[in-house]
């Protein structure tokens, strides 16, 4: 909504323009808003438990359910003569496909090549939003297919709410107003978000005079504040989002495996018709041909990727169909960088990338965002209050590759820094910064809309607003862009399309009422019930029941089992047995825990320490320096729980290191 109005100063018509637009729309939706108060905990319709019985509930809550092992889920993979969907790529796409595909039935196997989230989907702003902006653009554009996409995130945002309650709360946010007449321009920008809201709207936006503003966020330059806006979004933990995706499916009777490549597509060789994938196991090296009905390419970033083993009859990318390598001889090559070469010369994908940083929790109220209208070059940027630090982006910048690897630029943090300075009162100092990542923001083009001879650089051809969908000739079914907060209604539609593709039995999709992993019967009150139960202090309460949900007890169980599970995971494996009995989890800053490594072992499919310390716990996001500290004590438990040789562990401890060394630090 707001972008534009930071180029130019707006004439008061423009207000009473979206006044008057918002006020006809109000008539026509007046049943919606009328509805809006609705309380996520009070809602009357039972969702239905990712897990099946009562039962299952209950070995959680007593410690005793168990989740395949990965060796089980590979030999699944060995067992299974032909699934009915191979899905490429565990982020949120894919895994949510997974979910969706499995709870309708289907046979399921899903591939990612890395850990779940670890591209886009643990580098987001985390928001589980509309889009204020994508509105103003509907409303300036007078286009109802930019409404509709509005409209459509914000319903999907309260599902996100509704059925991971653990893991996504309402965000109150701030506009701060420095103008008397923006004033009435933001209250109905803000108002007609909740209005398009309709039912699904979270809570109503507010007017705060400047003086309640100032109260609440000291930080802003209050004398020269003339009012401000406070409206609600949600706001998430990414990639926690994810595991429990991924582990939904598995619960759902999926086949799904980190650190496995898909290196080639296998083709019918009469037809060239895509009958499954060629996989390797990244741990191993063995390779696995996994049969499927249908292949769904969920890959973001990397999509065009696959489309290029669509494309070569070979079933394998340009780099090795145009090098007219010797696919006999394929063994012997460098597969570490087979299917992950950066593409050149992107034809569907748009990569921009978006930085963030994290901040003290003093640079932001602690329960409310902040949202900079103003930035120099017109986009938004959010300050947010997130795991009790602050997060604050993004940068939006375009690139030519797509790298495995984006990084924050000091270019690129320094930017948000004096974004920052810009309303902050008190000096903004880089020191501050305690992490900075960048990550890819998939926007892409519908390849078919592309001229054949098109490189791909002439970015706005194509460009598809939201998500979309395409099947090849192959009979690839292709699913990108979007946004996090879409990612359900874009998997129930992506295996709409794959069962159309597979002639697979038509059930529809039951994710809309599905909880995920975790967020049964949980309620805010799980975090007092655990500190009741296990003698836990409420810090460390509250964050496993954030994080984990109504899975948090097995954790808890282990803590009661072994004393050296409570030691934190920066002293463990050093030997501390003096202070074992007197860990005062108060004391500590942060709350990570040997058990809850192990834990992330067995339930979440942890294979590495950047795993855990990156995407089952967001430690080195949070604070990469400290996390640095974390390094040897998470390999020490995982090498001891997963048998790594010493080899192996050096080999751990200094690729983590050098991965949380570019978190800007
Ligand atoms: C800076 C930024 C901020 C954002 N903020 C928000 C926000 O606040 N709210 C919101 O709703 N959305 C947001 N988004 C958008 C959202 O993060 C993405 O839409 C979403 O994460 C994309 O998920 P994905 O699964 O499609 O892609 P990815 O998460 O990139 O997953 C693709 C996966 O495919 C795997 N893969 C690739 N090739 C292979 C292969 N050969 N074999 C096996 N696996 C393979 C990759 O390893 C990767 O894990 C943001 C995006 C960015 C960049």
């Amino acid at each position: 909504m707001y972008s534009r109005l930071s180029r130019v100063s707006r004439p008061l018509k423009t207000t009473l323009a979206i006044l008057t637009v918002a006020s006809g729309s109000l008539l026509t939706y007046n049943h919606f808003y009328l509805n809006q108060s609705s309380l996520l905990y009070s809602d009357t319709k039972p969702l239905k438990t990712s897990l099946n019985s009562e039962e299952d509930l209950q070995k959680i809550a007593n410690g005793s359910y168990k989740p395949p092992s990965r060796s089980e889920l590979l030999s699944n993979l060995e067992k299974t003569k032909k699934f009915d969907v191979l899905i490429i790529g565990g982020g949120a796409t894919g895994t949510g496909c997974a979910v969706d595909a499995s709870t309708r039935g289907l046979n399921v196997a899903l591939m990612e090549m890395n850990d779940f989230a670890s591209a886009t989907s643990s580098k987001s702003t985390k928001m589980a939003h509309g889009g204020v902006r994508y509105l103003e653009k509907a409303v300036f554009q007078l286009s109802k297919a930019q409404l509709d996409l509005v409209i459509e995130a914000l319903n999907e945002r309260k599902h996100m709410l509704q059925t991971a309650p653990h893991l996504c709360k309402i965000l109150p946010i701030m506009i701060p107003v420095y103008n008397y007449w923006e004033v009435p321009y933001f209250y109905a920008g803000c108002k007609m978000y909740d209005f398009f809201a309709g039912s699904q709207n979270l809570k109503s936006a507010y007017l705060l005079s400047k003086t309640s503003a100032g109260q609440i966020a000291p930080m802003l330059d209050v004398p020269k504040l003339k009012a401000a806006l406070v409206y609600h979004d949600g706001s998430f933990n990414d990639a926690r989002m994810n595991v429990s995706l991924a582990v939904t499916a598995i619960e759902n009777g999926a086949t799904v495996l980190n650190y496995m490549e898909v290196e080639k597509l296998i083709k019918d060789p009469k037809t060239g018709k895509i009958q499954g994938a060629t996989v390797r196991d990244r741990e191993t090296d063995k390779k696995y041909d996994v049969m499927a009905k249908v292949v769904v390419n969920s890959t973001g970033p990397f999509s065009d990727n696959i489309l290029q083993m669509d494309r070569n009859k070979s079933g394998y990318p340009d780099i090795f169909d145009k090098a007219n390598i010797d696919t006999s001889k394929l063994p012997s090559i460098d597969h570490d960088n087979l299917s992950r070469i950066a593409v050149d010369n992107p034809k569907m994908v748009v990569p921009s990338a978006g930085v963030h940083i994290i901040l003290p929790s003093y640079y932001c109220p602690k329960d409310m965002g902040i949202l900079d209208v103003k930035t120099a070059d017109g986009r938004v940027m959010f300050f947010l209050p997130w795991q009790d630090k602050v997060l604050a982006g993004t940068t939006d910048i375009p690139m030519k590759k797509v790298p495995e690897n984006p990084v924050a630029t000091e270019a690129d943090i320094e930017d948000i820094l004096s974004e920052l300075q810009h309303y902050c009162k008190f000096p903004v100092k880089r020191e501050d910064v305690l992490s900075a990542w960048a990550g890819i923001r998939p926007l892409v083009r519908d390849p078919r809309k592309l001229s054949p001879n098109s490189k791909g650089d002439d970015s706005t051809q194509g460009l598809v607003r939201s998500h979309f969908i395409f099947t090849s000739e192959n009979n690839l079914v292709t699913i990108a862009g979007g946004k996090w907060t879409t990612y359900r209604r874009m998997a129930e539609e992506t295996i709409d399309e794959a069962i159309k593709v597979g002639q697979l039995p038509n059930k529809p999709s039951v994710t809309k009422d599905l909880i995920l992993s975790g967020g049964e019967n949980w309620t805010p009150n799980t975090a007092a019930l655990l500190s009741q139960k296990y003698h836990i202090p409420s810090s460390l309460s509250k964050y496993l029941s954030e994080n984990y949900g109504t899975r948090a007890p097995i954790i808890c169980e282990l803590l009661k089992k072994d004393k050296k599970n409570e030691l934190p995971v920066t002293l463990a494996g050093k030997e501390h047995n003096e202070i074992l009995g007197n860990v005062d989890f108060q004391a500590l800053r942060y709350p990570y825990t040997v058990a809850e490594v192990k834990y992330c072992i067995d339930n979440e499919y942890s294979r590495t320490a950047l795993d855990f310390l990156l995407r089952r716990t967001r430690f080195g996001f949070l604070d990469a320096k400290e996390a640095m500290n974390a390094v040897e004590g998470t390999v020490s438990i995982m090498g001891d729980e997963l048998n790594w040789d010493s080899e192996k562990r050096s080999l751990e401890i200094k690729k983590s290191k050098e991965y949380i060394k570019t978190l800007g630090v």
